[in-house]
């Protein structure tokens, strides 16, 4: 039986993991789960679940979730803080920690769990793209099996050797191609994107998906940091990770070998496969996923991104060749962006123009501490925060 940890329990990714863990419940319990504000959610899940603890991240939410707990006669162990994330994540309790939360929050927990060489299920791009070398070499030093949720890199991952050890030329392996749906956008021009609006660009044609995500996806940014995160976990350079444009989003990823094959991972789009492929690896379980159908697909299409009315895509590359700082940059001015975004603060095209504002001055340096991230992470934020207040004096 494997003990699972949720950090994230109350998000998209959360809800599709518990789906799949309650549909074997002989394999799997959900025995610690995570919220960051969402009292009444995360004990709903409590009474659905009994783990033995539940954490709230925002502390002044803790009395809030104890009595909660008290009042339905739930026997969970309330805990609160960003602290506590880390200490389920590093319990050896937990065998099993699924990383959902969304954004920098959850880089510590995510290091957390590598450190404590634990199973680790990986969701949080964000964390990937800012930890450069340290989540990977964390996790190494520490016996941690990372295994990809994003739907692309666990395709990847799906078709990779099951031996590969972060060495693309040993393995025969000649390119990665993501695929993506290209959001709810694709084949917008510019002067059609100036007035989108917030329900616009979260309703993804595909996935359904949290808030911030899904406007990654609108802007295509969401594929900009899946090319980091795909070099950062499979070691490989970026000039060999292509994107392709593919608005069915039945063909996941793939990797393409020095033979000339190229192996895929097809399915419905549908993150409960991901999901169960990562908890059940090196097994195969039921995902509760519709079969896809082949013949009423038909055709597969794939067309390359536009560049021109999607920017950010090559921002992200561009923080990627600059290396040291930029990536942890641009997730930080994305993040400030995006949550502008979703408040009405600012327009679409503005998300672009605070991002390559924060990378023109970001600098070279190295951060290879999670002490040194967050300091870098912390002063992008604000950078891009004053951007967005000189905007609206
Ligand atoms: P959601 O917004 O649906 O859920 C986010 C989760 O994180 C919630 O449980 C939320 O708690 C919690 N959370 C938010 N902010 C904080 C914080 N500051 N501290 C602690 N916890 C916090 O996001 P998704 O599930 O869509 O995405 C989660 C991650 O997975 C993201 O990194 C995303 O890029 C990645 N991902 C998601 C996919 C998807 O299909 N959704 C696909 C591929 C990757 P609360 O409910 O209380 O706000
Ligand atoms: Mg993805």
């Amino acid at each position: 039986m494997k003990q699972v940890a949720i950090l994230g329990a109350t998000g998209s990714i959360g809800a599709s993991t518990l789906d799949v863990i309650a549909r074997h419940p002989q394999r799997f319990r959900a025995a610690a789960l995570s919220a960051h504000r969402d009292v009444p959610a995360l004990v709903e899940l409590c009474a659905r679940f009994a783990p033995e603890v539940a954490v709230i991240a925002d502390p002044a939410l803790l009395d809030a979730l104890a009595h909660a707990l008290r009042e339905r006669g739930l026997a969970t162990l309330p805990m609160a803080g960003a602290g506590a994330l880390d200490t389920i994540a590093a319990d050896a309790r937990f065998d099993t920690v699924v990383a959902a939360i969304v954004g920098a929050a959850g880089l510590a927990s995510t290091l957390a769990a590598a450190a404590a060489g634990k199973r680790l299920l990986l969701a949080n791009k964000e964390a990937v793209v800012m930890s450069g070398e340290l989540l990977v070499r964390t996790a190494r030093a520490h016996g941690a099996t990372i295994i990809p949720l994003d739907s692309e890199h666990n395709a990847i991952f799906q078709c990779l050797p099951r031996d590969y050890a972060r060495d693309a030329d040993a393995a025969g392996i000649t390119r990665l191609i993501l695929t993506a749906s290209g959001g709810p956008f694709r084949g917008w021009s510019r002067a059609e994107l100036r007035n989108v609006s917030v329900a616009q660009a979260c309703a993804h044609p595909r996935w359904k998906m949290g808030r911030k995500i899904s406007v990654d996806s609108a802007t295509l940014m969401n594929k900009g940091l899946e090319v980091i995160e795909a070099q950062r976990l499979f070691g490989i350079d970026p000039s060999r990770i292509e994107v392709l444009v593919h608005a069915q989003s039945v063909v996941h990823s793939l990797v393409e070998y020095a033979d000339g094959s190229q192996l895929a991972q097809l399915g419905s789009p549908d993150m409960r496969t991901p999901i169960a492929n990562a908890l059940a690896w090196p097994q195969r379980i039921d995902a509760g996923v519709a079969r896809l159908d082949l013949v009423e697909v038909a055709r597969l299409e794939f067309e390359p991104p536009d560049p021109i009315a999607f920017p950010c895509l090559g921002l992200a590359r561009a923080a990627l060749s600059a290396g040291g700082c930029a990536p942890i940059v641009l997730n930080a001015a994305n993040e400030v962006a995006v949550a502008g975004f979703l408040a009405g603060r600012i327009g679409f095209l503005d998300i672009e123009r605070v991002i390559d504002h924060g990378l023109q001055h970001s600098v070279n340096e190295a951060a290879d501490t999670l002490e040194a991230i967050i300091e870098v992470d912390r002063a992008a934020r604000a950078a891009a925060v004053g951007m967005l207040q000189d905007w609206k004096a």
